[in-house]
């Protein structure tokens, strides 16, 4: 296979950096932690470019980790092996991401072919996403020090028909050192005709891997999204934050009577029309009787909550809220009012699933923030499940840890 716009991706030099860090970095790493920050570097024999190795010693000058090289970025380098020595080339690529692939062996099913293949930190890949839509991946980078081994994988999946590649808002700030890669750049010689359509559960999603948000589709709440599946039948059900529909066509097809979407993006709320008319084949879809609304999800709230309109189940499953440590109580504090607004519109004996993202909001601290906002409403909550992380999205490391869920009788 070729990738034409590779073709003039330059190689690193093959001379490696040499590292010394502070103690305290060097216990992160031994216990496995994969990010080396810039501000615990001692020393360093030169300066390197994006994607260049850096082999770090320990005080007593012996091999401590060996990891990619990034100027660009306060992770300085991320750990690609630690402990014991490796020689990182193709054939340590391909056997990773092999390994990765193979975990995930188990959901690639025919009522499947939407998951994530590689998770970066979790998956020894630090600051490499590889997602599958059916023929489609979409390779993300948060770091630009993977470009000059693009090559290498992509060859890795050689039977898919389409890669495209994007990369985190942080990496796109680094135009100078994307080497003229562009966010969306098609690898493959082909480019996908339209909508690429995937399937979940034997639930059918069109995603747009170039311009969608993440790589095109929350692959992470696909259990969950399992789990309203078989609480929906017969029920009403609110969905807000739903992108594209992902938990909204879920409870259709588990028999929801009706099921009402809410989106601050139209491009999503658009596509929530359009994945309906994908699973129009399924007579609970057809049954369903179905609401989108392009709107603020807290304005939407308190307006519904003003009409006194009121749902069976309601979804919460907001953006991620605390981008940094500051910002943890905020979004705590957005958690409550988020529970208190969707209870507003809950029925007496209803269930709230509500979801959090925010890696720096620990599962307990959320966990218990969803019962003080209940209890505040006197709506004590009863639960069901707390849910985490699939198959596809391991976790190796305390920031792996992002996602939990709630499901509650209110
Ligand atoms: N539940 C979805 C994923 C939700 S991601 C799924 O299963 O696919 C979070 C969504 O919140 C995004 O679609 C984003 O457009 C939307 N969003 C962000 N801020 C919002 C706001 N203030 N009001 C409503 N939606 C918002």
């Amino acid at each position: 296979m070729t990738f034409p716009a590779l073709s003039n991706i330059t190689r690193p030099s093959a001379q490696k950096i040499v590292l010394r860090v502070s103690a305290n970095a060097e216990k992160n790493i031994r216990r496995g932690h994969p990010w080396v920050f810039e501000k615990s570097i001692l020393k360093q024999s030169r300066h390197g470019a994006p994607g260049e190795l850096a082999i770090l010693f320990d005080a007593k000058r012996e091999f401590l980790a060996i990891g990619l090289y990034d100027p660009t970025s306060p992770i300085r380098v991320r750990i690609l092996q630690s402990g014991k020595p490796a020689v990182i080339n193709s054939n340590w690529l391909q056997e990773k991401i092999h390994t990765a692939s193979a975990l995930r062996q188990p959901l690639n099913a025919p009522h499947t072919n939407g998951y994530r293949l590689v998770h970066g930190e979790n998956d020894g890949l630090p600051g490499l996403v590889v997602d599958r839509y059916a023929d489609a991946l979409v390779v993300k980078l948060y770091t630009p020090a993977w470009i000059p081994y693009l090559k290498e994988i992509c060859g890795a999946f050689p039977s898919y028909k389409y890669i495209v590649l994007r990369f985190s808002r942080s990496a796109q700030k680094q135009t100078a050192a994307l080497q003229g890669l562009a966010d969306g750049s098609m690898l493959t010689s082909h480019t996908p005709p339209g909508a690429i359509l995937f399937k979940e559960n034997g639930i059918i999603f069109e995603c747009d891997p170039i311009n969608g948000q993440k790589t095109g589709f929350f692959l992470d709440q696909r259990e969950n999204r399992e789990r309203i599946r078989n609480l929906s039948q017969h029920k009403t059900v609110l969905n807000v934050f739903s992108y594209t529909g992902g938990f909204s066509l879920y409870a259709a097809a588990g028999g929801a009577k009706a099921v009402t979407s809410v989106d601050l993006s139209l491009p999503a709320t658009q596509a929530v029309l359009r994945n309906i008319k994908h699973n129009q084949r399924l007579p609970e879809v057809r049954a369903t009787k179905f609401e989108t609304l392009t709107e603020d999800a807290f304005k939407a709230l308190t307006e519904m909550k003003a009409s006194g309109r009121k749902f069976d189940l309601v979804i919460l499953d907001p953006p991620m809220f605390a981008q940094n440590q500051m910002q943890v109580e905020a979004a705590l504090s957005a958690y409550r009012r988020l529970t208190q607004l969707g209870l507003s519109v809950l029925k007496s004996g209803g269930i709230l699933a509500q979801a959090s993202c925010s890696s720096r909001v620990s599962a307990e601290r959320f966990f218990e923030s969803i019962h003080q906002a209940a209890q505040a409403a006197r709506r004590p909550l009863q639960e069901i499940q707390r849910t985490g992380h699939a198959l596809d999205h391991p976790i190796a490391f305390k920031e792996g840890a992002y996602l939990k869920c709630l499901f509650a009788i209110a």
